[in-house]
C-alpha cells in the first residue's frame, strides 16, 4: 500500500505568531493549555477508507450534534512526546508503539485502525509544521495528542461509519512540575476503573471521566493521584489515573523492579515497557507480578519495598511518597525521592533527550 500523502495547508509565514508572542504563550506552559498553531486531520469512510490527510491551522471544528462519538463515546486517543536534542533536531519517542496502541484501542471500540505508518507520518508532519514550538528547555517537551472519533450523525446504537482523526500538539513541562517531587496517592476502594472484559487496556475517552470523582476523593484526602485497585476484590494494585506503577523491591544485594502484569484491566504503558527494558540495562531484576495493597503496606513497613514510583508519558518517572487508603496510610521510604526512582528517571530522560545512545531504537527523527 502506498503511504497516504499528507497535504500541507500550514499557515503562510506571515500569518504565524511572532517569536515574541510565542515566547509569551510558552512562558508558563500549564499542562494542556498551550496548543500549537497546527493540527493534522484525516477522515475515514466505509467507501474510501482513510483520506483527506492534511496539516491545517489549529481551530474549532464543525461537527454534527448527533455524531456517534459524542453520544456513545466512540473516542480513542493517545499521548506521546517530541523532544529537542542539543544539536537542535526534534525526535519522537517510540511513535510506532503509540501508533500500535492507538490501533489496539480502536479495535476494542469497533473503530477502523489507522495504519501505524500513517500515524507516525502524521506525528512527524505536525512536529515539522510546528517545529518552532518544540521547546529547548530540558524540562519541557512537545506533547502530541492523537484522537479519533465517530462523526456520522446516526443515533441508532451502532458503531459509526465515518471517523475523524486529529492530531494536536501542546507545549508541556513535566506533569508534576520540573523536578517532580514525590506525590501522595489515594487507593480508592469505593470506585473502580476497569473490570475484566472491559476497556481498561484501551486508551478510550470513556475511561477517564469516571475517574474524576475518585480524583476529587483523592484531593479530599490530601492526595494528588488515585491508585486503582482491581474491581472484583479491591485488593490488587493495578495502576494510577494516567500512569503505571512500579515498586523497588530490595532483597540483600538484589534489587527488583516490580510492576503489575498486563491483565487487560490496565493500560499497557509505553513508559512502563521502556522502564522494564532500561531496568534490565541498569542491572536490576524485573518482575511483572500482582501486588496487593496490603503487601505494599507490609513490605514498605519491613523496608523491602524501599521505593515506589509512577510512570507515564506525561509524568516520566514520578516518585510516590505517601499512600493513603480508607482508615490507614503509610510513608514510602522516607517520603522523598529514592535513588532507584531517580536512576530510572535519568535513564529514561537521557534516552529521550539524546544524552546517551539510543540502544533500543526508540527515537524517530521528526
Ligand atoms: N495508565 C493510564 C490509565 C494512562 O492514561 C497512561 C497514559 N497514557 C499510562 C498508564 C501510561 O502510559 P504511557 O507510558 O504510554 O504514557
Amino acid at each position: 500500500m502506498t503511504e497516504l500523502a499528507i497535504a500541507d495547508r500550514t499557515l503562510p509565514a506571515g500569518d504565524r505568531i511572532t517569536d515574541d508572542e510565542l515566547r509569551t504563550r510558552c512562558a508558563r506552559p500549564a499542562f494542556g493549555r498551550v496548543l500549537t498553531e497546527h493540527m493534522v486531520s484525516l477522515r475515514w469512510t466505509v467507501d474510501r477508507g482513510w483520506h483527506d490527510a492534511e496539516v491545517v491551522p489549529y481551530g474549532p471544528l464543525s461537527v454534527d450534534p448527533a455524531m456517534v462519538g459524542l453520544h456513545y463515546g466512540q473516542v480513542v486517543f493517545e499521548g506521546m512526546k517530541a523532544f529537542r536534542h542539543a544539536d537542535g533536531h526534534a525526535v519522537l519517542f517510540r511513535p510506532h508503539d503509540h501508533g500500535a496502541r492507538f490501533a489496539d484501542s480502536a479495535r476494542r471500540l469497533a473503530m477502523p485502525e489507522l495504519p501505524v505508518d500513517t500515524f507516525v507520518a502524521a506525528a512527524r508532519a505536525l512536529v515539522r509544521a510546528d517545529e518552532r514550538w518544540v521547546p529547548f528547555e530540558p524540562a519541557r517537551s512537545l506533547y502530541l495528542r492523537p484522537i479519533m472519533f465517530a462523526t456520522d450523525p446516526v443515533l441508532a446504537l451502532a458503531p459509526g461509519r465515518e471517523y475523524r482523526f486529529l492530531l494536536l500538539a501542546m507545549v508541556t513541562e513535566n506533569f508534576f512540575g520540573a523536578d517532580s517531587p514525590p506525590v501522595s496517592v489515594w487507593a480508592s476502594t469505593r470506585y473502580s476503573r476497569a473490570a475484566p472484559g472491559g476497556t481498561g487496556g484501551a486508551k478510550c475517552a470513556g475511561n477517564y471521566a469516571p475517574a474524576f470523582l475518585a480524583q476529587q476523593e483523592a484531593a479530599e484526602h490530601g492526595c494528588q493521584q488515585v491508585v486503582w485497585l482491581d474491581a472484583a476484590e479491591h485488593r490488587w494494585v493495578e495502576e494510577m489515573g494516567g500512569m503505571n506503577i512500579f515498586w523497588v523491591h530490595v532483597q540483600g544485594e538484589e534489587t527488583t523492579l516490580v510492576t503489575p502484569p498486563l491483565t487487560g484491566t490496565l493500560l499497557p504503558g509505553v513508559t512502563r515497557r521502556s522502564l522494564l527494558t532500561l531496568a534490565r540495562d541498569e542491572g536490576f531484576r524485573v518482575e511483572e507480578r500482582p501486588v496487593a495493597l496490603d503487601d505494599w503496606q507490609r513490605l514498605t513497613e519491613t523496608g523491602a519495598f524501599a521505593e515506589a514510583f509512577a510512570c507515564g508519558t506525561a509524568a516520566a518517572v514520578t516518585p510516590i511518597g505517601r499512600v493513603v487508603a480508607e482508615g490507614r496510610e503509610w510513608t514510602v521510604g522516607d517520603g522523598t525521592a529514592g535513588p532507584v526512582s531517580a536512576r530510572m528517571r535519568t535513564a529514561l530522560t537521557d534516552v529521550q533527550r539524546g544524552l546517551v545512545p539510543d540502544r533500543h531504537g526508540w527515537l524517530v527523527n521528526a
